[in-house]
């Protein structure tokens, strides 16, 4: 099951994406918690991603081409993957196209989880999200059950740096200005899904999940 999951910054794909990879088993790769993971520990790849993340804007797709091509080549890709906030770019699903075919495999679900601006500005001020697991958590509308802390390791909650109203309308804006570009790029192809994600966040998963159930989309 090779599914990649799209969606504005906001849209649900960490918490859809969670619930996904528990379900069916495959490994979850999310390349902004690449980028957050390379920062804390302070490599190279790190020192390269922060600044771009730090503004809002899109690490250089050399970069982040290259961090996903050495991941899906690991062996514990082959029974499937669920690629979350990956390809941001028509460049980006290009190359994905490209390291794909030369690994003899191919996308099943190309989906895309759609939420309005307003909605997506009210989900990230208020997310929180656990030091230790990277689980997404929000002030009102997903809150944990003893504040502060993850339901499911008892990590720390935090504020993520570009979740600050600033960073925010940019990220947005950059954002948005990629995704339509890449949302026709697999519409011509005919095989893009779109889910709405201003629901409730178990109706969304069931949406998701009835469609990873119904074969290809
Ligand atoms: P993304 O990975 O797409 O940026 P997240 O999964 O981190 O998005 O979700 C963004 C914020 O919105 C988090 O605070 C999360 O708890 C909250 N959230 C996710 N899905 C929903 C939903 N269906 N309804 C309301 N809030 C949601
Ligand atoms: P969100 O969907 O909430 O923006 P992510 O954790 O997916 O959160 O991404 C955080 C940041 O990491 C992005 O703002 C961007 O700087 C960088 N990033 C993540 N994925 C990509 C990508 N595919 N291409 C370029 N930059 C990316």
């Amino acid at each position: 099951m090779n599914i990649v999951l799209m969606g504005l910054p906001g849209a649900g794909k960490g918490t859809q994406a969670d619930k996904i990879v528990e379900k069916y088993a495959i490994p979850h790769i999310s390349t902004g918690d690449m980028f957050r993971a390379a920062i804390k520990d302070g490599t190279e790849l790190g020192l390269q991603a922060k600044s771009f993340m730090d503004q809002g804007a899109l690490v250089p797709d050399e970069v982040t081409i290259g961090i996903v091509r050495e991941r899906l080549s690991q062996a514990d890709c082959e029974k499937g993957f669920l690629l979350d906030g990956f390809p941001r770019t028509v460049p980006q699903a290009e190359a994905l196209d490209g390291i794909l075919e030369s690994l003899g495999r191919a996308i099943e679900h190309t989906i895309n989880i759609q939420v309005d601006k307003d909605e997506l500005v009210a989900r990230l001020s208020g997310r929180r999200i656990c030091k230790s697991c990277g689980a997404s958590y929000h002030l009102i509308f997903n809150p944990p059950a003893v504040e502060g802390k993850c339901d499911k390791d008892g990590g720390e909650l935090y504020t993520r740096a570009d979740d600050n109203p600033e960073t925010v309308t940019n990220r947005l804006e950059v954002n948005m200005n990629q995704a339509q570009p890449l949302l026709d790029f697999y519409q011509a192809k005919g095989v893009l899904t779109n889910i709405n994600g201003q629901q409730d966040i178990n109706k969304v998963f069931a949406d998701l999940d009835a469609l990873l159930q119904s074969g290809r989309s």
